[in-house]
């Protein structure tokens, strides 16, 4: 014999019903089978909020009962063949007939007590029980048993406690004698001996399953739901989770008592003791295999699900009184108890200054009056504090049975969340350890969950969001390149890249499963409204982990926005030069929170464009080495400037060819003028580890004052014009010494210098072709032939591949 169970989103509608009425027919073919139902969907929930109104005086409190009445007859209609719809009919109209005397009483009353509650709750199954049994004996041999009649219960009506031994026995007497191929019953009602009917608790049809699975010594339970098993997460909070083939009792009870909704946990217990499997199974995939449940499990991973608990709140009970002191905690929980309040988690540091709990929100307003007062003589004397009561929490549990045998798990688990910024307000590990739970903020439970999921079940592969800002030529050519290495990138480096958010100025588009990168240009212009501040809101409201700002801009105001990213746990990007080049408490205050908030803020791109200068620096320092000397020519703008530029073409012609090819910045004045070169100077000398501000860096322009005076484009392009003869006296000048026009960028014992210099031919710096740059680091390993650098310094393309680069080095952080 099988016991199969339905729960309420397999019934929810008529179509879902023809798919279980075919379930159990097949089923049925060589098993006599128990068929234990749930109320059709959401109908428990609007029961319960319907008598909750009517009992606050609310008239709405019909609208809910007349939606509940409006399904059952459309299913009935629909379902019901025709020669017994009368019957049915008139069975369902008494049921609704009694129920709505139900509610007006509580109406009239304005009141429920728990015991009414459960009668009313009870409904649902008797109402959904007795249709898809008349529906089902279309064509199969079916019978219908009320389950009141079978498992007797005590008097705690919403959640009551099983009489095993007599339910048993009724079980055993009843079916023994039942010849039918299928019994039909409801799930989640009892009765007291008294015959007050009860409930079993919220989600409690898999326990009435269970109960009968273990009287009768089936063969098999199985557990029809809306997903394919037990899956090593929730799958509607985690992507990646997956159904876990095969799991042992005790980590079912495990998951499930965290969280792991699937399953209602005292299901377990009566079908453990008889070692009956349980199979979970897809109704809307019935070829799936689902979970077995079952006292076996293979050697596999160590780490078997994650489940977590919402609405969780701690309570901490310390103070210098409760040292060596005995008792302390027996008379906490004896008061917890007798108020019965449900304690989900207890933490106790060895010093035995402070014990924690957490509970159920519920329960929280009540549990701090009661303890209070069972501790007030302690209180007043100042031995003990008043409770501290944090509410808002959630608990995330790692489950595995062989847990216990590897090492280094719980610090994987929390080094993890502590990278993602996930604070740990408790943590607890049974004894048994086959659970590690924390307590963390219910705003951090999503990206917990991930997270987790992520380092124990998708080792190989990493999960970035990034949030991408301008997509002027750099941004575009990054989208285009991410796109192109997508898979590449998942399939070699096991990095899924996602690009949740792209923002200009005007515009902003979301998509937490990833923009498409074919199509986002009509995504953002269709977008919403943008802005700095409103860009940032979202990206922390969705909280995602991995998660990486990119600034493509050149702008001041996104500059100053990055230390919102870092604080908040968001790594930064960027190509723009502003915040590494601006005041040095600045630059320092920036790493500082990057540190402090394990965000990565990369800037590779602020000098040499995609060239790996910054990386290599870094590396250097890191191995022990010291920077004394730079020389570089850092500028892709003006070497394409003084490349170009010679007696048979305008200096204003070469600049501006410079500028539509994306040579320079949006501003030409600020590369011509030397800042641009002078930032990256004092980005190297920063890097190396000097303490500079761009004030100390002499800046030797070449500019005639005019021009650097200018405040826009069209008056710097007009005055290049008008100084055409001074730009051709430098050309001529380094012309007639047989030498090339360099703009270098020096750093030197701790001073800094930019300008102008003739290159003599057998210099390094001679053959500079196009928009190359070129840096020599003289250090203590490189004293005399030092570490150069060299290539491609700037263009849109190698400026979007150094970005790529860092969101790679993330990446493989
Ligand atoms: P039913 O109505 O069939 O009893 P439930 O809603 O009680 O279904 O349980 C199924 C739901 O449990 C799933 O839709 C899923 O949202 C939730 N759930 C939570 N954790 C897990 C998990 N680890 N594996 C599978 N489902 C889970
Ligand atoms: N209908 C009940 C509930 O919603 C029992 C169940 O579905 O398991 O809690
Ligand atoms: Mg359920």
């Amino acid at each position: 014999m099988n016991v199969l169970k339905f729960g309420g989103s397999s019934v929810a509608n008529p179509q879902n019903i023809e798919k279980v009425v075919e379930i159990i027919a097949n089923a049925s073919i060589n098993n006599q089978l128990i068929v234990v139902v749930s109320a059709f969907g959401k109908t428990t929930n609007k029961l319960i909020a319907s008598a909750e109104q009517a009992a606050q005086n609310n008239v709405n409190y019909l609208e809910n009962f007349k939606e509940v009445e409006q399904l059952h007859f459309e299913v009935i209609h629909e379902l019901v063949p025709k020669n017994q719809q009368e019957e049915v009919k008139t069975h369902i109209t008494s049921l609704f007939k009694q129920l709505k005397t139900l509610l007006e009483g509580c109406f009239l009353l304005n009141e429920i007590t728990p015991k009414t509650l459960a009668t009313i709750s009870c409904f649902g199954e008797l109402l959904s029980s007795y249709i898809i049994a008349s529906i089902a004996s279309k064509e199969l041999d079916v019978v219908y048993k009320d389950s009141r009649e079978l498992i007797s219960t005590s008097n705690d009506f919403d959640k009551a406690q099983v009489d095993f031994q007599l339910t048993n026995a009724n079980c055993k007497a009843y079916f023994s004698t039942n010849k039918h191929q299928v019994t039909l019953l409801p799930g989640f009602i009892a009765r007291t001996k008294e015959g007050k009917s009860t409930t079993l608790g919220r989600g409690g049809s898999d326990y009435s399953a269970a109960i009968y699975a273990a009287a009768v010594s089936a063969d098999e339970l199985q557990i029809w739901t809306d997903v394919s098993g037990m899956y090593t997460a929730n799958p509607h909070l985690v992507k990646q989770a997956f159904p876990i083939p095969h799991i042992s009792y005790q980590e079912a009870m495990e998951l499930s008592h965290f969280g792991a909704k699937v399953i209602y946990p005292p299901t377990i217990q009566p079908v453990l003791e008889k070692e009956i499997p349980i199979r979970i199974k897809n109704t809307f995939d019935p070829e799936n295999v689902g979970t077995l449940i079952s006292k076996i499990t293979e050697n596999g991973k160590p780490v078997k699900g994650i489940s977590h608990i919402e609405n969780i709140t701690l309570l901490t009970l310390e103070g210098s009184g409760m040292v060596g002191v005995s008792g302390i905690s027996k008379r906490l929980f004896e008061t917890l108890s007798a108020h019965n309040i449900n304690v989900v988690l207890i933490t106790q540091a060895s010093s035995e200054h402070s014990i924690c709990v957490g509970i159920y929100d519920e329960d929280a307003e009540k549990a701090a009056l009661k303890i209070n007062e069972a501790f007030a003589i302690e209180i007043e004397r100042h031995k003990i504090d008043p409770i501290i009561v944090e509410q808002g929490l959630a608990i995330i549990a790692l489950v595995g049975d062989k847990m216990r045998n590897h090492q280094g798990l719980s610090g994987q688990m929390f080094s993890s969340l502590g990278k993602n910024n996930v604070n740990i307000r408790a943590i607890a590990q049974g004894a048994s350890e086959k659970n590690i739970s924390a307590v963390i903020n219910s705003s951090d439970a999503k990206k917990a969950l991930n997270t987790l999921h992520e380092q124990f079940f998708e080792e190989k592969v990493k999960q970035l969001n990034l949030f991408v800002t301008g997509v002027g030529n750099v941004g575009e050519r990054f989208l285009a390149q991410i796109h192109q290495q997508k898979k590449y990138l998942k399939e070699q480096l096991k990095l899924n890249i996602r690009v949740v958010g792209i923002s200009n100025s005007k515009q902003m588009v979301f998509d937490e499963s990833g923009i498409s990168l074919k199509s986002w240009k009509e995504q953002l212009q269709n977008g919403e409204a943008s802005s700095l501040e409103l860009f940032f809101q979202r990206i922390k409201t969705l909280n995602l982990r991995n998660s990486v700002f990119i600034d493509n801009t050149a702008n001041q105001q996104v500059s100053e926005v990055y230390e919102h990213y870092l604080a908040n746990n968001i790594g930064v990007v960027t190509c723009n030069k502003i915040a590494c080049a601006s005041e040095l408490n600045n630059y320092k205050k920036l790493k500082h929170i990057s540190h402090k908030f394990n965000a990565p803020f990369l800037f590779e791109t602020n000098v040499g464009a995609g060239l790996p200068i910054i990386d290599t620096l870094k590396n250097l320092i890191a191995s022990g080495d010291r920077v004394h000397k730079i020389q570089a020519v850092l500028s892709g703008s003006l070497n394409f400037v003084f490349n170009n530029f010679n007696k048979n073409i305008s200096f204003h012609d070469v600049v501006q060819q410079a500028q539509e090819q994306g040579y320079t910045e949006p501003d030409p004045k600020i590369d011509l003028s030397g800042v641009d070169v002078a930032r990256k100077i004092l980005i190297l000398a920063r890097e190396s580890g000097y303490e500079l501000e761009l004030s100390d860096i002499e800046n030797n322009a070449f500019l005639p004052k005019k021009s650097l005076k200018t405040t826009n484009n069209e008056d710097f392009y007009a005055s290049l014009t008008e100084f055409e003869s001074h730009f051709q006296q430098i050309y001529k000048e380094a012309a007639d010494k047989d030498c090339r026009l360099k703009y270098v960028a020096e750093f030197n014992n701790g001073k800094a210098s930019v300008g102008l210099q003739h290159i003599p031919f057998d210099h390094p710096f001679y053959n500079l072709e196009g928009s190359d740059n070129i840096v020599l680091f003289f250090t203590d390993r490189y004293p005399v032939n030092p570490l150069q650098i060299k290539g491609a310094g700037a263009g849109a393309e190698v400026t979007a591949s150094g970005i790529f680069a860092d969101v790679i080095r993330i990446g493989n952080q």
